[in-house]
């Protein structure tokens, strides 16, 4: 579908106040996202700074529009028939250090890496250098709470955004723009409050600790290398990061590998041979192929082992039904070696 759907005139008109020339219609989603497939907003507006985009969402909310607040795009899948009303991309990226109390304050646009931890790895603050090399905004980083087996070379324990938040600065469902706590989110595994709740994070302060810049530069390089050899590269082979939560005690990618699907294609998207979790699109993927994939593994592990995986994406816009969801098999690289193969070489 690629006429956009009529948005109310008084909507128009105050989007346009507010954003002038700059809204747009019948806008690409593909290369805003990490995934690179699906279709195209019916209408557009880049938001670049916590003001506007508290603009954007009250005209959307006021005019009944249908809207989606959009990140870095790398925790969504778009589907192939596009995104009916607004797509508002987050572009608040204004950030700022306080020396005295070790806090890093963020528009929730801001890009964590390499924008973010950056900074406050550069300023001798610690706590975000267990995220580099993870795609994310700052408002994309809280509603997932995002996380990391980290930090080397133990890898002991998972660090999870949360253990840094100290506040943030939210427009609520109920259009009141407050400053939170960090238990405002009720945190846990992939969650936060966000999921359940319509409210946007405007920006967030982070509390860090003074650190040692050249340990943070070991975590980073350590950590930068974990992902290479582990994870697909972004640039040449597009995914969204792990596709299926983890089952406690057991692992998504574990199960899939165990039933052999690694490297099952379906049109042009494919289950990586790096990593059985990873999906990625390896050559003209539609949202259409890759949610046929999701189906094919999710169907074909419950079958052999009798767990039923559960997706930790979030879905966006209207889907269309594959064209063909016969699966092929792409053969492994003989000398590439599995995040599995890893782990189980490391014991
Ligand atoms: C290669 C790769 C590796 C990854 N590795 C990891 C990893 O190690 N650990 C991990 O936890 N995740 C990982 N991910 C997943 C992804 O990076 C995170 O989920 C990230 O936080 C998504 O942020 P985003 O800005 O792209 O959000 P988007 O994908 O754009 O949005 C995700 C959701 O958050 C909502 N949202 C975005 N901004 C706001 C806001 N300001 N207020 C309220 N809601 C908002 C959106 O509406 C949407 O529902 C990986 C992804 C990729 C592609």
């Amino acid at each position: 579908m690629t006429s956009e759907s009529p948005l109310p005139t008084t909507a128009q008109t105050a989007l346009r106040s507010e954003f002038g020339s700059n809204v747009q219609t019948n806008v690409p989603l593909a290369p805003h996202t990490t995934f690179r497939v699906g279709g195209t907003a019916d209408w557009y507006v880049a938001a670049r700074s916590a003001n506007q985009l508290e603009a954007a969402v009250r005209i959307a909310r006021n005019h009944d529009i249908s809207w989606h607040l959009l990140g870095t795009g790398a925790n969504v899948i778009v589907g192939d028939h596009g995104v009916r009303g607004l797509v508002i991309h987050n572009r608040a990226r204004h950030t700022a250090i306080d020396r005295e109390t070790h806090r890093l304050s963020a528009e929730s646009g801001a890009i964590l890496y390499p924008d973010l931890i950056e900074t406050a790895v550069s300023a001798g603050l610690s706590g975000l250098e267990h995220y580099v090399g993870i795609p994310s905004t700052v408002g994309g980083a809280l509603w997932q709470n995002l996380h990391f087996l980290s930090p080397p070379p133990e890898r002991e324990r998972t660090v999870f955004l949360e253990e840094v938040v100290h506040s943030a600065e939210v427009l609520t469902e109920e259009e009141t723009r407050k400053t939170v706590g960090v238990e405002y989110f009720d945190f846990d595994y992939d969650y936060s409050i966000l999921h359940d709740r319509d409210d946007i994070v405007l920006s967030a302060t982070f509390q860090l600790e003074p650190g040692d810049r050249e340990r943070m530069r070991e975590i980073m390089d350590a950590n930068l290398q974990w992902r290479a050899e582990r994870h697909p590269p972004l640039d040449t082979e597009p995914s969204v990061g792990s596709i299926f939560k983890k089952i406690e005690g057991i692992g998504a990618g574990r199960l899939i590998d165990e039933c052999g699907l690694k490297g099952t294609k379906i049109g042009g998207a494919m289950i990586t041979h790096r990593h059985a979790n990873i999906f990625v699109n390896a050559d003209g993927a539609t949202a259409a192929d890759v949610c046929a994939l999701i189906e094919h593994a999710r169907d074909a592990v419950e079958r052999e082992t009798g767990y039923r995986l559960e997706t930790e994406i979030d879905f966006v816009g209207e889907f269309a039904p594959p064209t063909d969801t016969t699966p092929t098999t792409v053969p492994k690289d003989p000398d590439l070696v599995s995040a599995e193969e890893r782990a189980q070489r490391a014991g």
